[in-house]
């Protein structure tokens, strides 16, 4: 099954200890398209102006994205400054422009609003809603955000979450939207907005999955080399859609497996900028990562 995804396509220049990029091939909706298509055809809604090289699109479209629900509208793409300090985990935003999202009215195509997936990658949370009410009836609709949203327009974004059957977001973003530091205490105050099941990610410590009756810890894959770790929450998510997608059901073995899918796609993301490691990567590559993750975490009861 395919995928609807609407998020931020954006021009990125971004700095780690590693190097620098300048308006670079980025945004949520890009990170998590990619890294999905590996699984399942994804179906994308966003903006982005009259500077946007027409190579990014080529690019969508080689991995099976569809673009017809890209708008080119007159005006600049979405930019985003960021830079990372020694801790990898913490990106400090140096700018945000919205440029043509400020305007922008999606308009789903009539072969999109039947989707069964959809994933409101992060972006203005009123722009979420306005897509998924042009889709029928969803199996099942995921959602991301960040402290941008969570601060700015924080009771649009809680209308959105009773929408939103699985929430994907980051530890940090988790307590500052519950208003509680204890985690455990926080996703109790988060279900209560709506969803029924949340993807905590916790960068290089990896990501846990709650429901209100289980939780499931996975490690990040330990990697010498972390050049970049913009996207990486995009990305998994693009893992962990795309696998259920795929599946086309979201029973529990299929959503543990999925998280594991997530952490793999990420761990590759970060091994360098932009979208240059995801976009070259082949399915045996994913496959043999997925196992090695199982190495990782493997072991027997005592008897
Ligand atoms: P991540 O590292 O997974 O949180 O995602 C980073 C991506 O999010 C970058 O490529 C940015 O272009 C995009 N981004 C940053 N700020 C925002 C925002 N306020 N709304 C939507 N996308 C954003």
């Amino acid at each position: 099954m395919s995928i609807l995804v609407v998020g931020s396509v954006a021009l990125d220049t971004v700095q780690t200890p590693s190097g620098k990029v300048s308006d670079a091939l980025g945004g949520s909706a890009v990170y998590f398209s990619v890294s999905a298509s590996y699984f399942t055809p994804v179906n994308l809604v966003a903006v982005v102006g009259r500077d946007f090289p027409e190579r990014h699109v080529k690019l969508l479209n080689k991995h099976g994205v569809d673009t017809s629900g890209l708008q080119k509208v007159k005006g600049k793409t979405f930019r985003w400054k960021g830079h990372y300090m020694h801790d990898l985990n913490q990106a400090h935003t140096l700018d945000t422009q919205l440029n043509v999202f400020a305007d922008f009215s999606p308009e789903l195509p009539e072969k999109h609003k039947g989707s069964k997936f959809v994933f409101l990658a992060n972006i203005d949370p009123v722009l979420q809603r306005k897509v998924l009410s042009q889709v029928r009836r969803p199996n099942v609709v995921a959602c991301d955000t960040m402290n941008f949203w969570i601060e700015s327009k924080r009771k649009e974004l809680i209308k959105t979450l009773k929408l939103v059957d699985i929430l994907v977001i980051n530890e940090a973003e988790v307590r500052q939207l519950a208003k509680e530091k204890n985690l455990v205490k926080a996703t109790k105050k988060i279900f209560a907005f709506g969803p029924k099941a949340l993807v905590v990610k916790r960068g290089e410590y990896g990501a846990l999955f709650f429901t209100p009756k289980h939780i499931f810890s996975v490690p990040a894959y330990p990697l010498e080399n972390v050049v970049d770790p913009t996207g990486a929450g995009d990305t998994f998510a693009g893992g962990f859609m795309g696998y259920l997608a795929k599946c086309g059901k979201t029973d529990e073995r299929n959503l543990r497996r999925a998280m594991i899918f997530g952490s793999v796609m990420a761990s590759f993301n970060v091994e360098d900028f932009s979208l240059n490691r995801l976009t070259a990567l082949t399915k045996a590559e994913i496959n043999k990562r997925f196992e090695q993750f199982k190495k990782l975490t493997h072991f027997d009861l005592i008897k």
